[in-house]
């Protein structure tokens, strides 16, 4: 079977940078919900223009926005393993997942948690800013809501992903390549235990 990654963690845990390293040495699509939803803003499209005032004050985007932004991301599990960056941040968005993906008979294969400080997030951002310049990270008030949101109503997914025995927490103030590395011994055991 195809894998189902999910990454999550707080904004620049270094979610987008291990997802796109596990794109490269597996093949599986790297699905970013933050790309996906700047992307629609810029469009200009209905979407997008519902989701801009949120993502710029670093809210949570509303569930229907959310599953509109998704597109075909089951078919893509199942025809390629997906990594999903950003998505679910939530209970109920884990749950759309969970359903999406029985639909086409696949299922989240493990989480992988990026736990990094506070320190370590504004120290990121603040070096990220002149290479990406990300509206919503100009704004330290908007980055705050973003750890906050995070606390409040992503670090509770945990609970989800444990409770199947999905959840691996990793030290995201190590090096890229250390990190990848722990990711890479993860997905090996993945692969003995599922035999495919
Ligand atoms: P970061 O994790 O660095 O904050 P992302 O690029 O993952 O950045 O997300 C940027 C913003 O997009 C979030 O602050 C939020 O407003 C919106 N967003 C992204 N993913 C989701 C999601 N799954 N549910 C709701 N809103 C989301």
């Amino acid at each position: 079977m195809k894998k189902v990654i999910v990454i999550y963690g707080l904004p620049a845990s270094g979610k987008s940078t291990q997802a796109k390293l596990l794109e490269k040495k597996y093949g599986w699509q790297h699905f970013s919900m933050g790309e996906k939803l700047r992307a629609l803003i810029k469009s200009g499209s209905d979407i997008g223009a519902k989701a801009k005032d949120i993502v710029e004050n670093g809210l949570l985007v509303p569930d229907d926005i959310i599953l509109a932004a998704l597109g075909p991301v089951a078919e893509q599990a199942q025809s390629t393993g997906i990594v999903f960056d950003g998505f679910p941040r939530k209970q109920e968005q884990a749950q759309i997942l969970d359903k999406l993906l029985a639909d086409t008979g696949t299922k989240v294969s493990a989480c992988l948690l990026l736990e990094v400080s506070g320190e370590t997030v504004q120290k990121r951002i603040n070096s990220r800013l002149s290479v990406e310049a990300r509206s919503d990270d100009q704004d330290s008030a908007v980055v705050k809501n973003r750890v906050e949101v995070f606390e409040q109503e992503s670090l509770p997914l945990c609970a989800y992903y444990e409770a199947q025995n999905k959840l691996y927490r990793l030290d995201g103030e190590k090096s890229v390549e250390e990190i990848f590395e722990k990711i890479c011994e993860i997905v090996e055991n993945l692969y003995e235990k599922s035999r495919d």
